[in-house]
């Protein structure tokens, strides 16, 4: 196939997604004029925690752990001298603890040597630290330090943004750099809020409430009406 043939064949998509776009960001932001970070926090570190504990688990259960976290550890200097046993039994119940408590206090111990105790700044040297992916470090600089610099990629990101044909890709990093493309720089960390918050309230992970939806009519993964409410409120794999 020529090049210009397989350019044809992928400027159809690209071109609605960009037409798209816009408006999705528009409508969503008129419906949640409040969409901000879920995680409660006051400092960078409290968000670099809270961030790296919610990983397969809810933002609702992270509020209810860090505060006593927080207290026993309210710095990277504090959390870096924790024994890992104390911590484990402080955030047992977010799940994958041992491994969490394990990053929590090598990051702790790599802020204090490698940068004096500061959260770092910037997405190479975040993340550098233990247990800091990309999604972690697109957080923290975007919630706590107002820098946009990518677009968190969470698994609610993943599906709305497939289900609005914003992206024909199923990798995060891929995912991502599609979005980067589609929103505008200033709206690159309001953006995965939305996108969570629509994907928690309206349109929720096996049934979606299109018929409701604020995006129903620039949807092109939109359930014909009645479709939603055919659907078994439990699928046969859940219990
Ligand atoms: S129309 Fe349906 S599938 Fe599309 S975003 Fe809304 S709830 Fe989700």
């Amino acid at each position: 196939m020529s090049p210009a043939k397989a350019g044809r064949r992928t400027a159809g998509p690209r071109a609605a997604a960009a037409d798209r776009a816009p408006a999705v960001l528009k409508r969503l932001k008129r419906a949640y004029p409040d969409a901000r970070c879920a995680l409660q926090h006051d400092n960078p570190y409290q968000l670099l925690v809270a961030t790296i504990l919610s990983a397969q688990c809810t933002d609702v259960r992270v509020n209810l752990v860090t505060p006593a976290v927080f207290a026993r550890y309210p710095d990277p200097l504090r959390l870096s001298g924790a024994r890992q046993e104390d911590l484990e039994r402080l955030i047992q119940s977010t799940g994958f603890f041992r491994n969490k408590a394990k990053n929590l206090i090598a990051m702790a111990q790599a802020v204090v040597a490698d940068h004096g105790g500061e959260i770092p700044r910037t997405m190479a040297a975040l993340h550098a630290l233990p247990g800091v992916g990309r999604k972690t470090a697109n957080v923290v600089l975007g919630n706590a330090f107002g820098i946009n610099e990518g677009v968190t990629v969470d698994t609610h990101v993943i599906r709305l943004s497939g289900l609005l044909r914003l992206t024909r890709q199923t990798d995060p990093v891929k995912i991502e750099q599609d979005l980067m493309v589609l929103v505008p720089r200033r709206d690159w960390i309001l953006v995965s809020h939305l996108l969570i918050l629509h994907g928690r309230q309206v349109c929720i992970a096996r049934r979606p409430r299109c018929e409701t939806c604020v995006l129903a009519d620039l949807c092109p993964g939109a359930r014909p009406a009645g479709a939603s409410a055919r659907k078994p409120e439990a699928p046969p794999s859940r219990r």
